[in-house]
């Protein structure tokens, strides 16, 4: 695979134009040259080979040669509604996201988390989401939504037709059933401090299965990694 970058500008003619990191990484660190090829991506779900034109200052040109649809989600939308960690583990967390296909990720304030992402956090959580999906080929971002309460959560996706899987320590299933493909898997992840007894019973009510991981406690982002990992494709 080429070097890929990513472009916030839908790419519609032949040409193109990366500026900000994405340009920086060509011009200081690979000192791209006119005629070296690469691919180029805008989440549009497409990729498109592309030959550098020109090398400014702070700005690269390419001349795009093809639009390819290549698609390397997964076959169903998959949210994943969790507490996140802190710091590198928060960024971990997003990395195996992207690289696991999830589409969605709704970072949850609940009664026992610490603080939510400030929105510089935010911001860098979603370059986490470019260089993930540079290194792992997906043509579409996943994206990170407002961060939202549990029990609103529950609550709005209440009427959703989906497949519901919440990690639960001492949750009675061991398996996820098989999901009907044509509706979206909604996964739920706690924080280190658990869900309370109320927030699992809500979930509950409103039709959301407890999976239980095993005998170990996990941290909150390898809970996710394994909880997303069951979902069959
Ligand atoms: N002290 C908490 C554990 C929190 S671990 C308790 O006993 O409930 C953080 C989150 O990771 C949990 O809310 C749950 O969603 C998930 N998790 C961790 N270990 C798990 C396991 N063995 N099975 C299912 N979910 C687990």
């Amino acid at each position: 695979m080429a070097d890929r970058y990513f472009t916030e500008t839908p790419i519609q003619d032949r040409r193109a134009v990366l500026d900000g990191p994405e340009a920086h990484h060509l011009i200081h660190v690979i000192r791209a040259k006119p005629g070296m090829e690469v691919t180029l991506f805008d989440g549009s779900g497409a990729e498109f080979p592309a030959q550098v034109e020109q090398v400014g200052r702070s700005e690269v040109q390419l001349d795009v040669l093809e639009r390819r649809e290549i698609d390397r989600e997964l076959h169903r939308q998959v949210v994943l509604a969790t507490a996140l960690p802190k710091g590198d583990r928060q960024r971990w967390l997003i990395e195996k996201a992207v690289e696991l296909g999830i589409s969605r990720i709704v970072p949850l304030q609940t009664e026992r988390s610490v603080a939510l992402p400030v929105p510089n956090a935010m911001d860098r959580l979603r370059r986490t989401v470019i260089e993930a999906s540079k290194q792992c080929g997906r043509n579409r971002l996943m994206e990170i939504a407002e961060p939202q309460k549990w029990l609103d959560f529950v609550e709005q996706t209440h009427d959703v037709p989906a497949c519901r899987m919440l990690a639960h320590p001492h949750g009675t299933d061991q398996k996820m059933a098989e999901p009907d493909p044509s509706v979206p898997v909604f996964l739920a992840v706690g924080p280190e401090g658990g869900f309370t007894d109320e927030e699992v019973s809500r979930a509950v009510a409103s039709g959301w299965q407890l999976v239980d991981l095993g005998p170990r406690i996990l941290r909150v982002e390898t809970a996710a990694v394994v909880l997303a990992a069951k979902v069959p494709d």
